[in-house]
Parts: structure tokens; sequence; C-alpha cells
């Protein structure tokens, strides 16, 4: 396309096109090509970018700058990136190009507000911009606006992380481009969100959620959206609940927002009518017939104009093909290596063995990634691969944790998968059972019949079944789980990608840095849940992980990080870390994300917990208001339950990896001893037992966390046990809902027989 003009209206564009208008734009154009009210917009091409590089004869200056830079070299990365900035910045964009984007601009209308976003390309990467790499720019007026908000959009293609990031994907910077999109923004009376067909049970049953204003309201999950449920089957309404909405969100003036309280007379108003809903309805399955699969619809209404802002698929639980959950192998290949399937599902690929992050580059897309552990700065190489292998650790390791939530088939602690694979081998992994197989293996009958789609009637259950989440950019596949909430978020993944300790960012003055990347991670995880409770982990990193990262050098050198400054301690030792978590929490609670909760790590006397409110207290967090509690993984915490309650915590999580190795003394990530890692263990099981009665005899929400919480055996029986609260990882969802509707089933007849429902004494 490089006769592509430097502008293109939606209705030119769809979806292979991304060369000129970038994933973002391409996607617009594709929805606006089979008919759905997308708001107006126009693309500043790739090509526009080129010519202007061109043009202004900037382009060997830029890529000098690049060239050779080592994007390790913290200080060479910035000073690079602002380099390249200010040169894109330095000079105007030719006239005529000017031009055109301001007479498209004017094209719109006259007085039109509109938000010019980043719209990046990569010659094998349907979407560069990984997230929030490059800027947008919202509420911009003028055409002289628009046309600065395109060159800083250009210029946020250099910004350092992005730069990073290219460099640790092995893409040439020559080969990344960027269009702009430039949206009329649409300031809606009333709008909400919709799933084509049930996000759980993939039942042609349409759902939508609205409230007034703007889309934020229900997004964020201020409000309390009504809620209609409409069957596609039989053409009409089969369910609505109208919510009682107290805020909206609303245009202050010409630029910005602003939260109003709703007037008395709509509070409890039906937003939508039945036409609007069916409307929507209609709209949503068009989209979902265009693209063959449910889709996660944001909409917006002004006057009788519906717009549909936003379509992206949802992966419905009960969909499982080939290579996924359930598959699995005949068996009578020749087996390589053995380990402990960390992250279901079968994948064959290339071997390419890694070192360590500088070698990440020579990872190609679908390869097999196979390195003695993994650690944050290979997440984005960890990203493009088929499935993973590693040397050490256990089911609770980094590897298990991130392949488990970016759905990659995993084996891990496999010993020696570094010295026996060679590089290029083809193998084939099996992610449930923990196997190894030499070349490519096909898959059994039994396995295939798995591609089937089955669709059952929704599961509900009276335990709450809620989903542990780390990766932003696993949010969206966690809340398609229909799960009641998060019941763990750990930071750590979000501050150890960020390549530089906590304390790097305060003796650098760069503490804003870290808040607000702090914050912009949690708010995607808290955006995907709204109204549901999210418990956010405090910090748990052990010395050892922040090690090799910019400023680890200063990390204590310990014998035993696991039992050494890691958890709550830590945050206590060196209080000015902990505020600067607080500090992101803060701005979360005053945006109005009162769902979100605190939850300490490795607390193990009530004391530390005491300590660690008072320091909230301190910082200016209503500790009353808010949700505070613990993890209960060291024996103490289990055995001082009812001290902990005394001291005001709402509620109590088993963080059973960690329960499980400080009862037994089995370190987690030691693959040498992973036999004796016993999470059902008399001693694990009496001190959880103990745990759940105290909590529940004092009405406090008790759960689980770790990763026993996603084995349907464990929850069964934990809700025998009287636990009404379990947390699991993504793909075990669906399995540990069906576990728990069984167990309280059975529960419910065992009473109604009159056996005296003592199901409970039995364990597996
Ligand atoms: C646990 O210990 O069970 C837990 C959930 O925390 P982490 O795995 O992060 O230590
Ligand atoms: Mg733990």
């Amino acid at each position: 396309m490089k006769d592509a003009p430097n502008i293109l209206w939606l209705k030119e564009i769809r979806k292979g096109d991304i060369p000129s208008v970038g994933g973002k734009g391409a996607s617009l154009g594709e929805m606006a090509s089979i008919g759905l009210p997308v708001p107006e917009a126009y693309v500043v091409t790739a090509q526009a970018f080129r010519r202007f590089l061109v043009e202004t004869a900037l382009e060997e200056s830029l890529y000098s700058i690049l060239e050779g830079l080592d994007v390790d070299d913290n200080n060479a990365l910035e000073s690079a990136a602002g380099k390249a900035k200010d040169l894109i910045l330095s000079v105007p964009m030719p006239g005529y190009m000017a031009e055109e984007i301001r007479s498209a601009y004017a094209g719109m209308g006259s007085d039109v507000v509109v938000a010019v976003r980043s719209s990046a390309t990569a010659e094998d990467l349907p979407d560069a911009s990984f997230a929030g790499q490059q800027e947008t720019y919202l509420n911009i007026l003028g055409g002289d606006d628009v046309i600065e908000a395109v060159q800083m959009c250009w210029a946020s293609l250099y910004g350092a992380r992005a730069v990073y990031y290219r460099s640790k994907q092995g893409f040439d910077d020559r080969s990344v481009n960027i269009a702009v999109v430039i949206q009329k923004l649409i300031f809606s009376e009333k709008a909400g969100v919709m799933f084509t067909s049930h996000p759980v049970s993939g039942e042609p049953l349409t759902i939508i959620e609205g409230s007034w204003g703007l889309g934020e309201a229900v997004v964020s999950g201020s409000v309390s959206p009504d809620n209609y449920v409409f069957d596609q089957t039989k053409q009409k309404i089969i369910d609505r609940i109208i919510a009682s909405k107290e805020i909206e969100i609303i245009p202050d003036g010409k630029k910005g927002t602003k939260e109003v309280s709703v007037p008395e007379d709509r509070k409890k108003k039906q937003v939508l009518s039945d036409g609007e809903i069916a409307r929507l309805a209609s709209l949503g399955k068009l989209s979902e017939d265009h693209y063959g699969t449910p889709q996660d619809v944001e909409w917006g209404i002004v006057g009788d104009n519906v717009y549909i802002l936003q379509s992206r698929p949802i992966t419905t639980i009960k969909t499982v093909s080939v290579g996924k959950i359930g598959s699995s192998l005949s068996g009578s290949e020749k087996i390589l290596l053995e380990g402990q399937g960390a992250s279901p599902g079968i994948a064959t690929g290339r071997v390419t063995i890694i070192k360590n992050v500088k070698e990440s580059g020579s990872i190609q897309e679908g390869d097999i990634l196979v390195a003695k552990m993994t650690n944050p700065d290979m997440v984005p190489a960890m990203r493009k691969v088929r499935g993973i292998i590693t040397d050490e650790g256990g089911m609770t390791c980094h590897a298990a944790i991130v392949s488990r939530e970016l759905g990659t088939p995993a084996v891990v602690g496999t010993k020696k998968a570094t010295s026996t694979l060679k590089n290029g081998q083809i193998v084939t992994i099996d992610g449930d059972k923990g196997i190894i197989y030499e070349g490519e293996v096909q898959k059994t009958h039994e396995a295939r019949s798995s591609d089937l789609q089955t669709v059952s009637a929704p599961i509900v259950t009276a335990t709450l079944i809620k989903v542990n989440v780390s990766l932003p950019e696993a949010a969206q596949r966690a809340a398609a789980t229909g799960a009641d909430g998060v019941g763990l978020l750990r930071i750590e993944h979000l501050i150890l990608g960020m390549n530089k300790t906590p304390q790097w960012f305060i003796t650098n003055n760069r503490e804003e840095e870290f808040i607000s990347e702090l914050y912009a991670g949690i708010k995607i995880i808290l955006d995907a849940f709204p109204g549901k409770p999210v418990w956010v982990r405090t910090l748990d990193a052990p010395t050892d992980e922040f090690r090799n990262m910019e400023g680890g050098e200063d990390e204590p050198h310990e014998h035993n990080p696991m039992l050494g400054w890691r958890g709550i301690r830590r945050d206590l030792g060196a209080p000015d870390q902990f505020r600067l978590q607080i500090e992101a929490f803060k701005r979360l609670w005053k945006a109005g994300y009162d769902n979100l909760g605190l939850m300490f790590p490795l607390v193990n006397h009530p004391r530390e917990f005491i300590q660690a409110k008072s320091l909230l207290r301190e910082w200016g967090v209503d500790v009353d208001a808010v949700t505070l509690g613990i993890m209960v993984e060291v024996p103490s915490s289990a055995i001082l339950i009812d001290d902990f309650i005394k001291a005001g915590i709402k509620f109590a999580s088993f963080g059973t990896n960690d329960l499980v190795q400080y009862t037994l003394a089995v370190d987690r990530n030691n693959e040498h001893v992973a036999s004796m890692y016993e999470p059902e263990h008399p001693a694990v099981l009496r001190l959880i037992d103990y745990a759940i009665g105290r909590c529940r005899a004092a009405g406090v929400e008790c759960s689980i966390c770790g990763q026993a919480g996603s084995d349907p055996k464990m929850v069964t029986w934990l809700i025998e046990h009287g636990i009404r609260s379990v947390s699991a990882n993504i793909d075990a969802i669906q399995k540990i809902r069906e576990a728990a509707a069984r167990t309280e089933q059975r529960m419910i007849l065992n009473m109604a027989y009159s056996k005296g429902g003592n199901e409970g004494d039995r364990f597996f």
C-alpha cells in the first residue's frame, strides 16, 4: 500500500488495511463496513507518517539514534528515546499534509470534539500498540490542536517503553509504523456494554447493561446499571433488572467530563426503551455473526442514534478446542521429558532455548520457549510462543502463573530441558499431563471431538467463584469467565515488568512514574470487573526476583529469600516503598473504584496488620471505609486467626502455595522435593479447617487464592468444610464452578434425606 493516501475515511477501510491504518483503525473500518453505526472517523495513515519522515529528511537521523542502542542500559535508553521524540516534534509536518488533516477535520462539522488515538503497526504483528505504549489524546477541539496531537502520537512511537519492548520482541525500528485515528467523541446520554451471547454458557442470550450518561460509569463500575436479557431465539426480552442509578458522568462544557448525581425522577427509571434493547441486540447479533464468535460490545446512545464504540471477542468457557483444555494425546509416542503440567493444552513447535532475556530476540512467533526458569522481563517473549518448558519450578512458579494467564500450554520442573533439548528440534508438549514428546504428535480422536462446542445452562453457585489475575492483558479473558470478582491480583507482575525496583524510583525522584504505571495496570483489571470485588495484594516479591532489575543491586543478599524480606514485612520495613503503592490505591479509590480491596501478604502476627492499617491512616486512607484483609499463608496466621479478626480484618484468603511450603518445610519451587509438596497434607487441612470455622463464626469472608483453589477435589473439600468463596485460575473456573455446584447440591440432598449431612468428615 505504498501509494496509500495520507487520509483514509472509515468507509474506505477494511480489516486487511492494517499496514496503512494499524489494528485499531482496521477494526473500526471493518465494524463500519458491516453496517455497525461507528462514530465518524478518519485515519492519518502510516504512509503519511513515512512521508513526513522522508520529506523532512528525519529518517536517517532518527534511526541512527536507535541503531546499536543497548536497551538494557536505562540511561542510554531514556536519552535515545528523548532525542527521538524531540526530533519528531522539532520539525513541522509538510504544509500540504497539515492542510489535508485540517480539512478532513473540518469535514466532520464545525467545532467537533474528537479523540486522537495512536494505531501502531508492525510488519508481522497486527497491532504493535502494546498496552499503553503509544498515546491517545481525548477531547481535542480545533484543527491546530488535532495536528499537534497527531504529531504527538507519532512521537510516542519512540517512548522509552515502546522502544524497549520492540527491541525485546525483535522488531526492527525501521519496520514499525504508526497511523493515527481521529474520531468524533460521542457524548452519550445513555451507554453501557453488551455480551452478544451468554459469557459463560454461550447460549444465544444477549446481556445488556446500561446507565445514564457516558459509558465510563458502567465500565468503571461506579454505578449499578440496569441489566436486560434478550433471547435471540425467541426475539424477545426475557429478563430486566432496573437498578437505582445514583450517579452519571456527563460532559463538562466542551472539554472534559464530570460526575453528577442522577436526578430523582431518572434514578429508578428504565434506561433503555424496549425498542432500543432490541436494536442493540440486533447490532450485537450482526457483529457476532460477522466475526463468528460472541462479542463484548461497548455502545452509546445520543437522541435516536445508537453507536457501537468497540466490539471484541469474548471467549466462552465451554468452547473447548484441540490444543487447549481437555485435549489429550494417544500416549504411544516417544517421551523426551517429564515435568509438571502447569498450564493446560497441547502445542507443537520448534524449540528455542534462552539463557537470559538478552537472548529472547531469537524467539519466533509459534516457538516452544525453553528456559531454566522464566522471569518477568521474559513476558514479552512468552506472549509470542506456543508453549513453555522450564527446568525448574512447580505449579506456582513464575512460568506457571504467567502461562496460565496467557492461556499458553506449559510444563515446568523438567530438571533438564535446557540440557537435553536442542535448538530447532520439533517437540509436542502436553500441558495437562506434564509430558514432552518428540516431534509432532497427533491428537487422539477423543481429543478431536472436544472441538465441538457444548452449550448448557449457566451454572449458578452459592459459593462465590472468583478468579486470579495478574496481567492486565488477561483481564478480559478473566472477566469473560463470569467470575464473581478477583480473589487475587498479584501486583508484582506489574512492578517487575517496570524493570526497576520501587527503591530505584524513589532514589531517582521518579515516584510519579511508578505510581501512575501501577495505577494504570490495576485500573485495566478493575475496569473489567465493574461492581465486583477485586482484592489487590500489596507487593510480595522475594529479593532474588528483584535482583536482575535496575536498582536490584541494592537488594540484600539472603540465604533463603522465601524466608526473608518479602510480603508485608518488607513494606513495613521500607515504608517509602509501601507508601508508593498506597498512593496508587488512594487514587483509584478517589476515582470511584470502591470495589478495590487490599490484601496483605505473608502476615504472621496481628500487629503487622495493625501497623499496616495505621500507616494507611497516617497517609490519609479512611481505613474503616475500605476493605482490608490478609492472606493466610503462614501457619501462625491460621493459628492466630481470632486475633486477626479482633484486629479488624474484613476477609482472609488462604495462600496455600506458601501455606504448604511453610507448614511442611518443602520449598515450593524446588523440583527435587516436588513429590513432598502436598496441599492435602492433614496438617495443612487442619489449619485451613480451623481458620474457616473461626471466620464463619465471626462473619468474616474466608476464601482461597493459592493453586489448591483451582483443584476441584480441594474445592469440594473446602465447601464441605464451610468455605463460601474461592478464587481460581482463569483456565480452572469452569471446572471449579461445576465442582462447587455439585457439592452444594449433594449437601442439600443429604440434608433433605436426613442422612446427617456429614459428608465433610470424608476426605479424598
Ligand atoms: C500463595 O502463596 O498461595 C499465593 C497465592 O501467593 P503467591 O503464590 O504469590 O506467593
Ligand atoms: Mg504467597
